[in-house]
């Protein structure tokens, strides 16, 4: 099993001011990991930035010219009370989308067998024209519309299991029956979307909240009923995961109590319906995940599962 590594040193450059949960050390932390002689066979590329046509996939061109503008010479400017631009904020975002894409071309032309970009900022959260909630493109949408206009995909099954809901990934594919996206995420959280009632113009949008409190057996159980059969119904090309880490226990935005089992376990269950549906094509991006150890141990967990360990 060929797993592909993407990463780029401009995700250090996003800076965001001190005491922001979403900071440089988070790459450091899953670059450290990753760095352990297990994970040796990982082929690691650089993630190439995204040009503004790629974008466009997923937002309007005035869009990314006003995100563009917007980063400032010097300091930060915020563009709401959490998401702040720095001077290198849209290089890493734009090599986030790059990478994503990417990972795309590797997953569908075969040359690997799955994919994990590790960038930041995350994306998430980023809908067609606001950026918002630590986002400014959403890679996951970016990667989805790039794999339909470049590899033919026609369908492509978006899981997300940050502990925030994706609302920006669900705004986009809101009126799009090509793209099934599924979120499991707490609820009431931040930002206040996903509710199992939000299910998009097609019923392609599958939102399974879970409450405060919940564990790995719920997060599970709500994967096996509600989650995965609506992807293995679904027949996709493409597996994307908006690989979120922020639901481990030791996070500190928010309570729910998953262990990095819960992914590799997760991310298991994901490889063999891919394995069904598209010869096991699956390219994963990081979201969220606040606590280093948390979070490095979830990606280690993840990309151990993606590596057939
Ligand atoms: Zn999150």
């Amino acid at each position: 099993m060929t797993t592909l590594f993407l990463c780029h040193p401009a995700a250090l450059d996003h800076q965001t001011p001190f005491g922001h949960p979403e900071r440089p050390d988070r790459i450091r932390a899953i670059e450290r990991t990753l760095e352990q002689e297990r994970f040796a066979t990982l082929v690691r590329e650089a993630a190439p930035e995204a040009h503004v046509d790629t974008l466009t996939l997923a937002h309007p061109e005035a869009y990314v010219t006003a995100i563009r503008e917007a980063a400032p010479r010097q300091g930060w400017v915020h563009i709401d009370a959490d998401t702040v631009m720095s001077p290198g904020t849209f290089e890493a975002a734009a090599r986030g989308a790059g990478g994503a894409v990417q990972a795309v071309d590797e997953v569908m032309g075969g040359k690997v067998a799955n994919a994990f970009v590790g960038m930041r900022p995350p994306g998430h959260h980023a809908e067609r024209t606001r950026a918002m909630g630590f986002c400014f493109f959403n890679n996951a949408a970016i990667a989805a519309r790039h794999a339909q206009a470049r590899h033919g995909a026609e369908r492509v099954a978006i899981i997300d299991w940050d502990v925030h809901h994706g609302n920006g990934t669900q705004d986009i594919f809101w009126r799009d029956p090509s793209v099934l996206y599924a979120s499991t995420h707490e609820m009431p959280l931040y930002p206040g979307t996903g509710a199992l009632s939000e299910r998009g113009d097609f019923d392609t949008i599958v939102n399974a909240p879970l409450n405060s409190g919940d564990g790995g057996d719920i997060f599970r159980e709500a994967l096996e009923t509600a989650i995965l059969p609506r992807i293995e119904a679904f027949r996709p090309d493409l597996v994307l995961v908006s690989a979120g880490f922020d639901a481990h226990w030791r996070d500190p935005l928010a309570s729910l109590n998953l262990t990095e089992a819960d992914f590799g376990w997760a991310t298991r269950k994901l490889m063999d319906l891919a394995d069904r549906h598209c010869q096991g094509r699956i390219v994963s991006m990081l979201e969220g995940g606040y606590d280093l150890d948390g979070l490095s141990q979830s990606v280690a967990a993840h990309v151990d599962a993606l590596m057939g360990h």
